[in-house]
Parts: C-alpha cells; sequence; structure tokens
C-alpha cells in the first residue's frame, strides 16, 4: 500500500518540478505532500487470519477454490504474536489486512494484530460485529454484493446451507455512525436498479462506500461492453449525486469497471498486489513494473505464501484493491499535466480516506445527508 516510493519530490529541483506541474497551487501541493509523507510510513501485508466464515457466499473464491482446506488455522496465540513480530521487525511491515474466512470470528488473533502492528484493517461480511472496546482504531471494510435483494440472494447463507435474510440490515445496524467503517459495494449489471437506494441506505446509516465490481459476463461475451456503459453510467450518476457517501473518484470507476485507462490494461503483467516473495512471480517482479514493496499474502497457518490478495485467478480480475494500487503505484503516468495530477491526488486521497488510522480526511458531509 505504500503508493509513493521511488519518485519522491525530496530534492528542490523535483519540488519545483511538480510545484510548476501543479500551476504553483500551494493547496494542491499540500494535499500531495500528505499523502506521500504519510504513505511512506506505510508498509503492508495481508493475512487470512482464519479459514472459518459464519456464511457461504454463492461462488467465494475461497471456498470455491478450496482454500480453506489448504491449510489449517494457526490457533496458538503466543505463536500467532511471535509471528507478527517477525513480520514489523524483519520485513518492515507497519500494516496488517486482516481478511478470512472471516476475521470477525477471532477476534483473540485481531488483538495480537492491533497490539503489534501501527496500522490494522478487517475485511468482514458484517454478520457479527467487531468490538469498539480494544479496536476503535481498526478499520472495518465490509463487503457488500449487488445492493437490494440480491445480497440476500447471493450472501445470506449459512455454513450448512440455511438461508436467512438481512445480512445487510445487521451490518447496518453494526456498524450505524460507526467511524472505523467502510462498505465495500460490489455493483453488478443486475444490481443496477439497486445501486442508489443502497447507497442512500449507506449514507442514511452515516457510513461510506468505495465500489468494487463484479461482472458476470466474461471477456468475450458481446453483451459486456453493453452493460457496462451501463453499469458505469449509473455508478458515475449516483457518485454525483451522493459525492461524500461514494469514496470512489470518477476516473477509479471507469478504471475499475473498463480495466483500462488511457495509458495501460490492467491485468498479472502490471498488478501490484501479488505476493513478492512468492517463486511464481520472479518474472513477473522483474518485468519492471510496479509492485507493492514487501507485499505478501499469508494463508490461515501464518506460514504459506498464497498468490496474492485474492484469488489468483486473473481473467477478467478486478480486485478493488488490486486496481486502485495498480492506479496509486503509477504516479508517473499521471504527470502529462495538471488535471491527470488532480485525478491522482483525488484517488490517493478517495483510497487514504478509507482508513481510520489514515490522516487524510474525508471531505465535508454531504449536503443532502445534513438534511435526513
Ligand atoms: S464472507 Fe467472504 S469468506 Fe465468507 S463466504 Fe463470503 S466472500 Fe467467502
Ligand atoms: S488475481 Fe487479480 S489481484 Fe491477483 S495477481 Fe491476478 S490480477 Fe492481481
Amino acid at each position: 500500500m505504500t503508493v509513493v516510493t521511488a519518485e519522491t519530490v525530496s530534492t528542490p529541483s523535483r519540488r519545483n518540478a511538480l510545484l510548476s506541474l501543479l500551476g504553483n497551487d500551494q493547496d494542491l501541493y499540500r494535499r500531495f505532500c500528505r499523502i506521500r509523507d504519510f504513505s511512506r510510513k506505510v508498509r503492508a501485508s495481508e493475512y487470512h487470519i482464519t479459514n472459518a466464515c459464519n456464511i457461504r457466499c454463492k461462488g467465494c473464491w475461497f471456498f470455491v477454490h478450496e482454500f480453506d482446506k489448504k491449510t489449517r488455522d494457526l490457533k496458538d496465540i503466543a505463536a500467532i504474536r511471535d509471528f507478527v513480530r517477525r513480520q514489523r521487525d524483519e520485513q518492515g511491515i507497519t500494516a496488517g489486512i486482516l481478511i478470512g474466512g472471516e476475521p470477525a470470528v477471532v477476534p483473540d488473533r485481531v488483538s495480537v494484530f492491533v497490539e503489534e502492528l501501527d496500522y490494522v484493517t478487517i475485511s468482514t461480511n458484517g454478520l457479527k460485529k467487531l468490538p469498539m472496546e480494544g479496536f476503535e482504531r481498526v478499520s472495518v471494510l465490509i463487503s457488500l454484493f449487488g445492493g437490494g435483494r440480491l445480497d440476500d440472494e447471493l450472501r445470506a447463507i449459512k455454513p450448512s446451507g440455511k438461508r436467512f435474510s438481512g445480512l445487510f440490515d445487521t451490518a447496518l445496524s453494526h456498524y450505524r455512525n460507526d467511524p472505523r467503517a467502510r462498505f465495500i459495494y460490489a455493483i453488478t449489471e443486475d444490481g443496477i436498479p439497486y445501486i442508489e437506494e443502497t447507497v442512500r441506505r449507506i449514507r442514511d446509516n452515516g457510513n461510506r462506500t468505495t465500489f468494487n465490481f463484479y461482472s458476470k459476463y466474461d471477456t468475450s461475451d458481446p453483451l459486456r461492453q453493453e452493460h457496462e456503459k451501463r453499469l458505469m453510467e449509473e455508478a458515475l450518476r449516483v457518485k454525483e449525486k451522493y459525492p461524500d457517501t461514494v469514496l470512489s473518484t470518477p476516473f477509479y470507476i471507469r478504471a475499475m469497471i473498463t480495466g483500462k485507462t488511457k495509458w495501460g490494461s490492467f491485468g498479472y503483467d502490471v498488478c501490484p498486489s501479488l505476493s513478492t516473495a512468492h517463486p511464481q512471480h520472479a518474472e513477473r517482479v522483474a518485468n519492471g513494473n510496479p509492485v507493492l514493496p514487501g507485499f505478501n499474502v499469508y494463508a490461515a497457518d501464518f506460514e504459506t505464501l498464497n498468490f496474492c490478495c485474492t484469488s489468483g485467478h486473473c481473467e477478467d480480475c478486478r480486485d478493488s484493491q488490486a486496481v486502485m494500487s495498480w492506479l496509486l503505484v503509477n504516479m508517473g503516468k499521471f504527470r502529462n499535466s495538471r488535471e491527470d495530477m488532480i485525478d491522482w491526488i483525488e484517488l490517493a486521497e478517495s483510497y487514504w480516506s478509507q482508513f481510520i488510522w489514515s490522516p487524510v480526511p474525508e471531505r465535508r458531509p454531504d449536503p443532502a445527508a445534513i438534511a435526513v
């Protein structure tokens, strides 16, 4: 997650060049420096802290590809602490992204990371609340799929296979006005009619959201482009209407849905969110495209290295954090004009403002929200 690395503005000539590019706008330059200075402190890795989950989402890559069967949970808290301390002291890790399975079902393991690392984030389905006491500075990223009735259709399934209802409602009630919480909302072509209503509910609950993307159409499907266009138009419209509830910027929304920018296409060759120490990536790491320095993904035994931050199936991957990392580590591609640099600064601010432990503030509240 370190977004500004070798290319800094630490020398006077670089500083002057950047200021000139920004049209001598001191406020933009100050915003850039705030991102640069903070991101230098963040060196992240990702940890599957358990293979257990309290639901079974349809098509969940973790269970479909049997990640839960490949390793066994390390449950010994002292051994986990020893591992986290080695991550910190030997690898320089300051930020832990905790995924699963479902991290909220193992709060004692989350506590170890909170006690040993500066910055901790969990990815959760929201069914079980992460308590506030002892977890005040933990960022809570709550997954949400499709919106409206789709979320229950796709995710409200117990491990036994029994269905239930109200997963989104439960998550909203657990995290109402909770400054730690952000919804990671996977928008999809089938859910276009639900996007505005879902964003409005997030706003009315005192929360914010970042868009993720799921497409049921593969790249060879002739309908894909048409559906993508409709989805993008709606996502951009809702962003415009709820600018402070939807943290994602228009630039990011376009890149996430199409997988493209004017300077490149997202895919394995450029994806920075892979385990840098994994032997399968030797060629990729050497190809010159940036990776997240020192980033690795560990399975629940706290030993096995996973391929990357998600399934490792790169075809059509649009993992929101991977796409965002790709945009952020390529800051050099935005140095063509002031407008491009503003896109990059806004992208970076929207990214960092997801985390309660980041000093990058969110913008003013929605005027519409004040009226509620
Ligand atoms: S909550 Fe996450 S880990 Fe659990 S089934 Fe759903 S996607 Fe998979
Ligand atoms: S699956 Fe996605 S995040 Fe993982 S390496 Fe491939 S492109 Fe990157």
